[in-house]
């Protein structure tokens, strides 16, 4: 039987491949991860996302993000639709488009004390894990639990790492166009705090065991796509 188009060159038809990838903010894990689904013909999850979607929920809805019982209401309540093709960004929440707000500076500013309420976890690992089930396609999931909680059983698991210099300067870049020292300076508490907020409830700084370490500071985008694609590459031999 022809294999369908569904099917990836390097994959034997019916089978699905899972690929995990967590980092902390600024690591690049995002567009590096979208161009591997692209380049595989996978689908992609920003998990991410999802958390910055009930962030924004709940500010909409002016309840206090430390008020743990109604944002873990408001996580179970979420009407939220977000697309897992390589091409587009759907994500809504009631029906509106939030693409572009969810990446505003007071969403970030927030979306830790969102993301380290337990319930709120549980309820956003128990989508995320519907939404990779229903892929039959295969797909490549990021964010900063996905190699030991929401998929520790995925077929290629990574940690993508970069220096914070590094990530500092990628995402004052990607935040003011520029990456001097008052851009870096100004990006410091979106970077750092965030992750040392995140990481008390997901272990992101270190890889856990089987999870292949790839660190991106000196590399460009295209050797890092390279990179996770031959730690991909490894598992297909393998299987
Ligand atoms: O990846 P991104 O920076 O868009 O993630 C936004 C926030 O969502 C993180 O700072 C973290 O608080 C939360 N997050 C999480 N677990 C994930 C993905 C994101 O807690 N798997």
């Amino acid at each position: 039987m022809p294999a369908s188009s569904n099917d990836t060159p390097d994959r034997p038809p019916g089978r699905r491949l899972v690929v995990a990838v967590d980092g902390p903010s600024g690591s690049g894990k995002s567009s590096v991860s979208r161009e591997v689904a692209a380049r595989l013909g996978l689908r992609y999850l920003d998990t991410g996302a999802m958390y910055r979607a009930l962030t924004w929920w709940v500010l909409a809805q002016g309840v206090d993000p430390a008020d743990q019982p109604t944002v873990a209401r408001l996580a179970r309540e979420l009407p939220l639709e977000i697309g897992t093709s390589t091409e587009s960004t759907l994500l809504t929440v009631d029906g509106q488009d939030l693409t572009a707000a969810v990446r505003e500076p007071r969403i970030s500013a927030v979306v830790s004390a969102i993301a380290t309420n337990l319930d709120v976890r549980a309820e956003l690992i128990r989508r995320q894990r519907a939404l990779i089930a229903e892929e039959d396609r295969g797909i490549v999931v990021e964010g900063r639990d996905i190699t030991t909680v929401v998929a520790p059983d995925a077929d290629a698991r990574v940690l993508l790492t970069a220096s914070e210099l590094a990530r500092l300067g990628r995402r004052a870049l990607e935040v003011h166009g520029r990456d001097d020292d008052a851009a870096i300076a100004a990006t410091r508490d979106q970077v750092v705090r965030r992750d040392a907020q995140d990481a008390t409830v997901a272990d992101f700084l270190e890889a856990g065991e089987g999870v292949t370490v790839i660190d991106s500071s000196e590399m460009s985008f295209e050797e890092t796509v390279d990179a996770v694609l031959a730690v991909v590459g490894r598992v297909g031999a393998d299987r």
